[in-house]
């Protein structure tokens, strides 16, 4: 059992998951070089992870847990969170912590060890996003869950603890702080202007073209004037939409086409680890007028240290009006 404990000062919680203690992985850098060894993702390999709760099968096998699948989602065999636990809010002497409600569960991206996100054909990396709204939207159906985080890293530096391309997707019974923060700072904007900030960060970025890195119909993608990574890079829907729960067929059709296009790009210049991260409305706030979802795009160029840890402040090498002149497709 975990416990999702809040520091008592700033608010952000911290899950202690003793269970994960167990990944060696967490603590030394030796895994690496195992990884080619034996792959639990790999087709074939099905009775490695738990039971899948979702899959896309080619009509001749549509038996679960056999090969003959193209996508197919599992719970984390190492979940941090448990979807069973019963949502307690307990008080500990002078702190306070939640019991470690939660689903975490594993997209694997394709039965392909060597495929990546870049080399897919639009085709799967459409069915791939309409298989992770769908995990979105039955993991918001929980009453006691307030945050779906969608996520992706690619490559160790990035925390990828196995090569197989793969997401992840995590629910919290709490809205995380660097939701909180985006969705304080969202609010205060349409408060003072009476529009969404996101939105008019849309309109400045299409004006000035100096950061935009892709438009099509119904999404763009800029990298962003505060970017705290090099070539960080985000894509949003050009229409304001609060959650990625409520994307439509064709906005999916859109998206595969400027996310496939943005990480082709980076696979075949210079192929850095990244992180890939869905911000979206918190649970049951889908119209949220000031909240606009999108994917941050943060490659791990360079390395989080003690002056951003210690202040938050993060040093960018790499102007994003640079990267996104490099960027552009
Ligand atoms: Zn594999
Ligand atoms: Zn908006
Ligand atoms: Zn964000």
């Amino acid at each position: 059992m975990s416990e999702i404990r809040q520091d008592i000062v700033t608010g952000k919680h911290v899950i202690i998951a003793v269970e994960r203690g167990k990944r060696p992985h967490d603590f030394s850098r030796k895994e690496e070089v195992k990884e080619r060894e034996f792959c639990p993702f790999c087709e074939g390999n099905e009775k490695e992870t738990p039971p899948e709760v979702a899959a896309l099968r080619d009509k001749s096998n549509l038996k679960a847990d056999t090969p003959g699948w193209r996508i197919r989602v599992v719970p984390n065999k190492f979940a941090a969170v448990n979807p069973e636990e019963k949502l307690k809010l307990l008080q500990t002497g002078i702190y306070t912590y939640l019991t470690g409600k939660g689903a975490a569960e594993v997209v694997i991206e394709s039965p392909d060890h060597h495929s990546t996100l870049g080399s897919h054909n639009l085709q799967h990396v459409e069915d791939l996003l309409q298989i992770i709204q769908d995990r979105f939207l039955n993991l918001s159906r929980d009453k006691e869950i307030r945050y779906v985080q969608i996520f992706k890293n690619y490559g160790s530096v990035a925390g990828a603890s196995l090569e197989h391309p793969h997401w992840q997707i995590i629910s919290t019974p709490l809205i995380p702080t660097v939701q909180i923060e985006e969705l304080k700072g969202a609010a205060a904007y349409f408060n003072e202007h009476g529009r969404c900030v996101f939105c008019t960060m849309i309109a400045a970025e299409k004006e000035s073209r100096t950061r935009l890195v892709a438009e099509n119909d119904f999404f763009i993608a800029f990298c962003p004037y505060a970017s705290r990574y090099p070539f960080e890079t985000w894509i949003l829907p050009e229409d304001h939409q609060s959650t990625f729960g409520s994307l439509t067929e064709g906005e999916i059709t859109s998206l595969a086409r400027i996310l496939q296009g943005i990480i082709h790009q980076l696979e075949e210049g210079f192929n850095p680890p990244y992180n890939l991260i869905i911000h979206s409305a918190p649970v049951g706030d889908a119209q949220a007028n000031h909240f606009h979802w999108h994917i941050e795009i943060l490659p791990r160029l360079t390395i989080t240290a003690g002056f951003e840890l210690g202040t938050g402040i993060f040093i960018n090498p790499i102007a994003p009006e640079i990267a996104a002149e490099t960027l552009k497709l």
